[in-house]
């Protein structure tokens, strides 16, 4: 069996405590390999300033959160998220991101075409591709739970992201983050079929009962995902990165940041 993957903090998860400059020391104080920043934090420290602090501290950076979000209502909009991800990719490549993390977009205000939308994310993800591949930044698709289709993903699971990874090709993977795929009866199947191409693991977990779709994430071993079975089909998938902890929670954003980086550490030995 491959030995665990080191740990990653993924910002969000101190979202309301800490400015990224704090996260990356956070970071070397708490021993923690790895560092996921979010654009908001990265833009707000500088992206330079950023890049060479996380240089300087050793950390890997599993992933840049986020990019996406392609669809919009009009040609207008839909070319302004393609210029929107292409500074994403710009900054991904910048700080040495292992992938660009990309969050699709769900469906324009008003419309009920949802495969028009997934047109949209296939165009939008055609465009930026020939800059991603030059700068050398993977685009990591990142499925969604199905009950954020309408407002965040369109793409719900990770058949379907890597059906979209076989039609656009090189410098295309996937993101598997546990919240969202633990349901998915193909989860293994698709794990096994992603290969090299799972490119991020995310970990949290579902409260039951669970009180907001986007807000009320757990840390792992609160909840009902089988977080290690999952890790073990990635592992088997070929998977050697690092576990990403990322836990959007009102709960957890209004504790000690300090304290909420302890117990991450801890559940990252004892539940993931
Ligand atoms: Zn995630």
């Amino acid at each position: 069996m491959a030995a665990k993957g080191g740990l990653s903090l993924n910002t969000a998860t101190v979202r309301d405590a800490w400015t990224l400059e704090q996260c990356i020391d956070g970071c070397q104080r708490h021993g923690i390999p790895g560092i996921a920043p979010w654009r908001d934090k990265l833009q707000e420290m500088g992206v330079a300033r950023a890049a060479k602090a996380i240089r300087e501290a050793g950390l890997v950076v599993s992933g840049l959160c986020r990019g996406g979000m392609f669809p919009a209502a009009d040609e207008a909009g839909r070319r302004a998220a393609i210029e929107d991800n292409r500074c994403a990719i710009d900054e991904a490549q910048a700080i040495g991101a292992q992938c660009l993390v990309l969050v699709c977009g769900g469906l324009p205000p008003g419309s009920k075409d949802l495969p028009g939308a997934r047109n949209m994310v296939q165009d939008g993800l055609a465009a930026i591709l020939p800059e991603a591949r030059a700068a050398g930044v993977l685009l990591a698709l990142e499925p969604l739970h199905p009950m954020t289709c309408a407002d965040r993903s369109v793409l719900a699971t990770l058949g379907q992201a890597l059906d979209l990874c076989d039609a656009l090709g090189e410098g295309t993977a996937v993101a598997a983050d546990v919240y969202h795929v633990w349901w998915d009866p193909q989860v293994a199947a698709q794990m096994q079929r992603a290969g090299s191409r799972l490119a991020a693991f995310h970990v949290c977990d579902w409260l039951v009962p669970t009180t907001d779709t986007v807000f009320d994430r757990g840390m792992p071993g609160d909840g009902v995902i089988d977080i290690p079975a999952l890790r073990g089909m990635a592992e088997a998938a070929g998977y050697r990165g690092l576990l990403e902890v990322e836990i959007l929670s009102r709960t957890w954003w209004a504790r000690d940041p300090d304290e909420v980086v302890r117990i991450c550490k801890e559940r990252h030995a004892t539940a993931c």
